[in-house]
């Protein structure tokens, strides 16, 4: 056998020869048994005649102009590289930044394709001769491992902090590990940007760290020395143990020992840790020398987008962090951590950043060259070549300029790499999303997709479904083509159209946005939607009493007048409601932390209670009436009855909902995403009770259940428009069918549902 292969833009070009049945073992072995952490697309295979070549070459990258060949995504470190940091008498003995064809940075490094050494930030650092051996040698496995690197010649760690001088190499990791000890901050230069770290067992340094970042009540992840140490601060399933330690190395979100060595202050009044293992040499040595787990957050203020270049770390962590680890390989662009969670056995990838970004999804069709804007919140942006549709790393939410500055690259970033301009942009109904605006700027030829809509188009994309579908699309909230603020949504998707068949009763929000961040706001639209003004009068309300008289008075007279108190369905807004209304939060420190609550106060053993609730005919679409769940509730409490077993029987009442309008729909491929479902009750509750009916069900598992995932709804709804016909359908951006109407009277009840238990199967 004889042949040579080659990097091209568009994959790899691999020619041999040699006798017909070596030639078929070949393509066979190399189907079923890829180098790892390989990854084919498609392998395509015509005959040539032979040219009677010797051995077997390695060919210099060829730039062509059409660039398809996949960018890899970064590695975690592999165990054969941790033998060589661990091992006194390697030459990589505790070196940080080892790393070889199976494990290490990539899409963190690359500048330009085709992906070679010179195309990277490695490019300035010139292999030693030991390094350039191993890379030339085709039994090696640093064989054109692009950033291979030793202490000779590679990357160099220093740490500046304190009063004592500047440390290099591993006086820097041991400077850094004295410091954690000490309960300091730490702002640690990693893979794709920075992270500030704290000794996670120590209440006092958690508060500061919280603090000085302004980070008042979110969730902080952690890093576990190692997998025997997560387990002892976590319960860990198969599943779950399988994606901490897989090569994507995520955050996992786990339930958590009750008695874990954690700060309290590290995810207050959560029963689930954040928590992900060391992924490159630095984490591993720096975490071995502690042998504790840190908080390991991202470096910026709050709300601002991750640190990942030094001068500007050194600026704007000054004041957060006691001490800097840092090191000279630069990152081309911040990639955060990715989060995990487990549900019904099945990753939902609730971040997708490092370790998935760029590798692309499959779509079912094919879209070309589409951006997709994405939203507001955990914004990114999805681009289609073909097939392949890629979506960018984790943006956060665009409401700083810093923030809007990161989207705006991101934008350029994958059409660059492939050197193909986008020819169609694809954004939000919102009229005032920065991502609407940024599109309309650049596009024009620019179509809008509704919000929830994209949603559903997401997990089509992601499943391979071309519909007809039903979609649940429950989620915080939305721009509706009706004006009204939509997330709560049952949406027919067939062709190229959507209608709305259904959706949750509407209530008015006082005071618009500021609900988000008051959960009572939602429960005072509530009252005032079933009550009329009486509604705010209740005696001994949660939400009720909550509110200085005086504004509870101004908020009263808004939603008499119908001022600045727009129209919602969300699905979001109304748990916010209820968890205000049982007590168990009145104002949220961070988006959504009201509904968390209300899924963190389920009780540990299954309650099958379920209040009653109406489904109603409306025009040619149905509604979901809460009316007889929040009259249900209220006498609940006020008979004091167990706020555990409330949350239950809430909870059981939404998935009945969801059965009860699944029920009256032909569809049989049924499809749930929008934020709330990652409510992992919400959802494994309402995928059982849908199969219990003989539904197919479909949910984000690869791609973001919340609106991380929109922009690749939004590239799925072009590929649906150019399938249908050959250029893109507006339909499913034009009005729907129906058009959500305010009257009540025009309502009547279909049917009253008293179920006794949650998700009962249609009958
Ligand atoms: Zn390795
Ligand atoms: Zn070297
Ligand atoms: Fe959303």
């Amino acid at each position: 056998m004889s042949g040579l292969v080659r990097n091209t833009t568009g994959g790899a070009h691999i020619e041999i020869e040699g006798p017909a049945q070596a030639v078929t073992q070949f393509l066979e072995a190399m189907e079923r048994h890829p180098p790892p952490r390989a990854r084919m697309t498609s392998i395509r295979v015509s005959e040539r005649p032979t040219l009677g070549r010797k051995g077997f070459h390695i060919q210099p990258s060829d730039a062509g102009d059409t660039r398809s060949a996949l960018i890899p995504a970064d590695i975690a470190t592999c165990t054969e590289c941790l033998a060589d940091i661990a091992e006194p008498r390697n030459r990589r003995y505790r070196y940080p930044f080892t790393n070889c064809t199976a494990c290490g940075p990539r899409f963190s490094i690359v500048e330009d394709l085709p992906y070679d050494r010179g195309n990277t930030t490695m490019r300035d650092f010139i292999m030693c001769s030991a390094c350039q051996a191993e890379y030339d040698d085709p039994r090696d496995r640093r064989f054109h491992a692009q950033p291979n690197a030793c202490p000779q010649c590679g990357p160099r760690l220093s740490y500046v902090g304190g009063t004592r001088a500047a440390a290099k190499d591993h006086e820097a990791l041991v400077r850094a590990a004295e410091l954690l000890r000490a309960g300091g901050i730490l702002a640690l230069k990693g893979l794709g940007g920075f992270h500030l770290m704290v000794d996670a067992r120590d209440e006092a340094a958690v508060a500061r760290l919280r603090r000085r970042k302004g980070r008042e009540a979110k969730p902080l992840a952690i890093m576990a020395p190692n997998l025997a140490a997560a387990e002892e601060l976590c319960s860990l399933s198969s599943a779950e143990r399988h994606f901490l330690c897989s090569p994507e190395a995520p955050i996992v979100l786990l339930h958590r020992h009750p008695r874990a060595s954690i700060a309290h202050a590290v995810a207050p009044g959560n029963p689930y840790l954040g928590v992900m293992l060391p992924y490159t040499p630095l984490h591993h040595l720096l975490l071995g020398q502690l042998n504790f787990p840190v908080v390991a957050t991202s470096g910026n203020r709050s709300e601002e987008p991750m640190c990942f270049e030094n001068e500007v770390a050194l600026v704007a962590l000054d004041g957060i962090a006691d001490g800097f680890l840092l090191h000279d390989r630069p990152i081309a662009r911040p990639v955060d951590d990715s989060i995990v969670q487990v549900v019904l056995d099945e990753a939902m990838v609730l971040r997708r950043s490092r370790g998935y970004v760029p590798l692309p999804i499959e779509l079912p069709l094919p879209a070309s060259r589409v951006l997709g804007y994405g939203g507001h919140l955990k914004a990114t942006i999805s681009f289609s070549l073909g097939r392949n549709a890629f979506i960018s790393q984790h943006l956060g939410n665009l409401e700083s300029a810093e923030s809007l500055e990161a989207y705006q690259q991101t934008l350029g970033d994958l059409p660059r790499l492939y050197g193909q301009p986008p020819v169609r942009g694809v954004c939000d109904l919102h009229p005032d999303y920065a991502s609407t605006r940024k599109a309309e700027a650049a596009n024009d030829r620019l179509f809008k997709v509704q919000h929830h809509v994209a949603h559903v188009l997401s997990v089509m994309a992601e499943h391979q479904l071309t519909g007809p579908v039903l979609g649940v699309s429950w989620d915080g909230s939305g721009y509706g083509p009706d004006g009204t603020v939509w997330g709560g949504e049952f949406l027919a998707v067939s062709g190229t159209s959507y209608s709305r068949v259904a959706h949750l009763r509407p209530f008015s929000l006082p005071g618009g946005e500021a609900a988000v961040r008051e959960p009572r706001r939602s429960a005072l639209g509530m009252l005032f939607e079933v009550f009329g003004s009486q509604g705010l009068t209740m005696a001994g309300l949660p939400p009720l009493t909550s509110f200085e008289e005086m504004d509870l008075r101004v908020l009263g007279r808004a939603l008499e007048r119908g001022v600045n108190t727009p129209r919602t369905t969300s699905c979001g807004r109304l748990f916010d409601g209820l968890s205000s209304l049982l007590g168990l939060r009145q104002t949220a420190r961070f988006e959504g932390e009201a509904a968390m609550n209300l899924e963190f106060a389920l009780p540990e053993h299954e309650v099958p209670d379920a209040y009653p609730f109406q489904l109603e005919e409306e025009g040619s679409g149905l509604v979901l009436n809460w009316e007889p769940m929040l009259r249900t509730m209220l006498v609940d409490i006020e008979g004091s009855a167990d706020r555990r077993l409330m949350a239950a029987r809430i909870h059981n009442t939404m998935v009945a909902m969801i059965v009860a309008v699944v029920c009256r729909r032909p569809e049989d491929t049924l499809i749930l995403s929008g934020g709330c479902f990652q409510n992992r009750y919400l959802l494994a509750h309402t995928v059982k009770a849908l199969r219990d009916s003989g539904r197919r069900v479909f949910w984000n598992q690869s791609t973001p259940v919340n609106d991380g995932g929109i922009s690749l709804g939004q590239v799925m709804a072009a590929a649906l428009g150019q399938a249908e016909s050959g250029a893109v359908a507006h339909g499913l951006v034009a009005q729907p069918d129906y058009v959500d109407g305010a009257s009540l009277e025009r309502r009547r009840p279909l049917t009253t549902v008293a179920t006794e238990s949650g998700g009962m199967p249609c009958a």
